[in-house]
């Protein structure tokens, strides 16, 4: 690659030359080279065919040094980058060889890309052009032809540099274009296809402004397609590359296919001209078209096969431009698609994060503002009345109260005329992508209070119909594309989801609380009327118990009454822990107590009771002490003992055993019943839970036994579980902590 070298300039203004050159001269290769002592070798080593001279360092009379550079280097051109201190001083530059005298403090780097250009035509053409006009004998006509071989491959060279720089599409086509221009073209213009039959002048550009404009005139008015006589004509249709050596007026006049389009052909006054398709594996991407107004340039067959060769080379720049292109956007897509991904999963987890609404309404608006829009607003509503309405936080709405918002909202709602009204009466979301450009065939969201572009709204749908919607505005028009209108929607779905998770969880909350209640007002009601009933059935079986004044079917109905009002008694007493429970007033009253004493009283006490069920009972021989409330101990066993007769129906062998390990007490009620099913163990011991085998068997029972039992077990630092298989059996077991002081239990 061809050397720049810029000599003398400050630090700071040769890296800034270097930054802006360099994106306008690609191929080049930019150095920089401080004033020493060894100048002249270096100048001599880089053979650079521009050296670019600035006033950097005053203590350098620059003069001097373009002098010393003429030196050195007779055939480089000069351009001098420097304070424009006065007329005389420029000339004496240019006087001294300097080609060229840019004002350093304009920052006019294109400019100074053009003069470097300028200057490198200038070159190509003395040492072409002498060989192009005197071709004097044939030995000379030889050594033209190998120079001119040689400059072709060192164009082609210099084509393949500039043409992989980029892989920018339409900076691939400005290389190309430069190239040619630079190289061997004083017009050249290239043609993309955009589809089989149609395309467009991606670039027109000429050395003569006029003559450009004239090129973009005749281009742009006569599409290929419209002009079949011309040279760009038949290469786009053949696909080959075509050439006129010689243009001359017969062959314009063949060409054009009107009296205007040969005047404009006229005014280029073209000599000779070249088009070559762009194409790569039989695709046509579009052509390459150049021509010379020089008198004395022809393009030749050597020419034509130049440009060829160049073509493929550009083809194949263009091809890997696009594909880079086409990689980059899949890559864009893929990224949107995945920050869109990322967006919802924290949305998800915004909306799982609590079930109260309120809660999760800001932190979903702010999400929805910091990833999508300026600004998003949030609106629930319950038979058109407004339950919530939060907007995120931006200036432009900073000055909208909360009243004021809610007001709007609340008529905007049910105006169907207003963007707001539409959406909520037709469960469709829609857009404006446009304020201005907007045709108003219905109202413009919070319009007198927010000045925004661009609005979209979503409805929220959940079972119950519309239940709200999302508003996003933007300050920027057709903010929205596609795919953010998909996610706004998949986000709206999963919102009104969880707004509807919402309301059952408050709903369910609320039944929960009014059955305690019920619980709590029922039990103790009712507890007070059973203990009088209770009371007068025992004094009645007292005084009338073995009395002969009574007859057998009476002491019968007697018994039949203690049973039934003993049961009730003992569903009361259970409704009656559930609720001190609710109210964290279950509570112990501590003794030392012995459990192979206690276990035997329960079993002594069911037993007569029984008439299928076989109760068997293993004690150890010692008493075991445990810390604990002898009442509550003794309905967990009951409990315990008599569910295991309640769910064996076919009777069989209950087996209640008590036994001491390290640290603790264990019993353990083994039944040959029913048993549990396994998907049923986890959910237990929770409050009104039932297992299906139970209630399907017609088993009685509330399910609120063994919520007891386990908190009592709890308040007692002891555990309560459960083995149990199916059609099998259960085996229900307690650990109790073992009392450790002795002199307690002596006591
Ligand atoms: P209830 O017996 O009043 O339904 P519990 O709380 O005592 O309530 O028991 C909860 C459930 O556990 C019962 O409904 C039953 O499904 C199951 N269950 C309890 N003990 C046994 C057992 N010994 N055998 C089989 N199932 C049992």
């Amino acid at each position: 690659m061809t050397a720049l070298l810029l000599l003398n300039a400050h630090p700071g203004d040769q890296h800034k030359l270097q930054l802006e050159l360099q994106p306008i001269l690609p191929s080049w290769k930019i150095r920089t080279v401080p004033y020493t002592p060894q100048l002249a070798e270096i100048l001599l080593r880089e053979e650079a065919p521009v050296i670019i001279i600035s006033d950097g360092s005053p203590s350098i009379d620059t003069l001097k040094l373009l002098q010393l550079v003429k030196t050195y280097c007779l055939q480089t051109s000069i351009i001098m980058w420097c304070e424009y201190t006065s007329v005389e001083a420029a000339v004496a530059a240019l006087k001294q060889g300097a080609c060229d005298y840019i004002q350093r403090s304009d920052n006019n780097y294109l400019m100074l890309a053009a003069s470097i250009q300028h200057e490198i035509a200038v070159q190509y053409d003395a040492v072409i052009q002498p060989l192009l006009a005197n071709p004097h004998n044939q030995a000379d006509e030889a050594l033209l032809a190998l120079e001119l071989a040689q400059v072709r491959m060192q164009f082609l060279a210099t084509a393949s540099n500039m043409l992989t720089v980029s892989l920018d599409y339409s900076t691939t086509l400005l290389h190309l274009c430069e190239l040619c221009l630079h190289y061997i073209a004083d017009i050249c213009a290239i043609y993309i296809r955009d589809t089989p039959n149609r395309g467009h002048w991606e670039i027109i550009r000429a050395h003569d402004p006029i003559k450009q404009t004239v090129m973009e005139q005749v281009l742009n008015e006569y599409p290929p397609e419209l002009a079949p006589n011309n040279i760009i004509y038949q290469a786009l249709s053949t696909g080959r590359a075509t050439y006129l050596p010689e243009v001359n007026y017969q062959v314009l006049e063949a060409s054009a296919i009107d009296e205007r389009q040969l005047e404009l052909y006229n005014k280029l006054d073209v000599r000779s001209c070249v088009a070559v398709p762009l194409q790569m594996h039989e695709q046509l991407h579009g052509l390459l078209f150049c021509a010379t107004d020089k008198h004395n340039r022809a393009y030749t067959p050597e020419d034509l096969r130049l440009f060829q060769e160049l073509g493929q080379r550009a083809s194949l720049a263009i091809e890997n431009a696009h594909l880079y292109e086409t990689e980059q956007q899949a890559r864009q897509i893929a990224e949107e698609a995945r920050s869109q991904m990322n967006m919802l999963v924290e949305a998800s987890d915004i909306l799982s994060s609590s079930l109260k609404s309120e809660a999760i309404s800001q932190q979903l608006i702010a999400l929805i503002a910091q990833r999508l829009s300026d600004v998003c607003l949030l609106v629930v509503v319950d038979q058109n009345r407004i339950e919530l309405c939060s907007i995120s936080q931006h200036p432009k709405v900073a000055h909208i109260s909360p009243e004021l918002l809610e007001e709007r909202i609340a008529r905007e709602i049910v105006d169907s005329s207003s963007m707001i009204g539409r959406v909520m009466s037709t469960g469709e979301p829609l857009a404006i992508d446009n304020r201005d450009s907007f045709d108003h065939s219905f109202g413009v969201p919070l319009s007198d209070l927010c000045d925004f572009q661009t609005f979209l709204c979503v409805p929220l749908i959940s079972s119950n119909g519309v239940i709200g919607l999302f508003l996003l505005m933007d300050s920027e028009a057709n903010h929205f594309s596609g795919s953010e209108v998909l996610v706004v929607e998949e986000l709206a779905r999963r919102t009104a989801m969880a707004f509807d998770n919402a309301r059952l969880y408050a709903e369910a909350q609320q039944a929960i609380k009014a059955r305690d209640q019920f619980i709590s007002i029922a039990s103790h009601e009712l507890k007070t009327p059973l203990t009088s009933l209770m009371g007068y059935i025992s004094m009645l079986k007292r005084r009338l118990g073995n009395s002969d004044q009574i007859s057998p079917a009476d002491q019968k109905a007697l018994r039949v009454i203690d049973a039934q009002a003993s049961r009730l008694n003992s569903l009361i007493s259970v409704l009656l822990d559930l609720s001190r429970h609710q109210q964290g007033r279950l509570s112990l009253s501590l003794s030392a107590i012995d459990l192979r004493l206690l276990t035997q009283q329960v079993v002594d006490e069911i037993e007569p009771t029984l008439s299928r069920h076989q109760l068997v009972l293993r004690l150890p021989n010692e008493a075991i002490w445990i810390e604990g409330d002898l009442l509550r101990l003794e309905q967990v066993f009951q409990n315990l003992i008599q569910n295991a007769i309640k769910y064996s129906p076919q009777g069989g062998i209950v087996e209640v055993s008590l036994q001491s390990q390290t640290g603790y007490a264990e019993i353990c009620i083994k039944d040959q019943g029913i048993g549990i099913p396994s998907d049923s163990l986890p959910h237990l011991f929770m409050r009104f839970y039932r297992a299906d085998n139970a209630t399907s068997t017609q088993i009685s029972g509330m399910g609120l036994g063994l919520f007891i039992v386990r908190e009592i077990m709890h308040l007692h630092k002891g555990e309560v579980s459960v083995e149990s298989v199916e059609g099998e059996g259960s085996s229900f077991h307690l650990k109790l902590p073992l009392l450790e002081r002795p002199n307690y239990i002596e006591a």
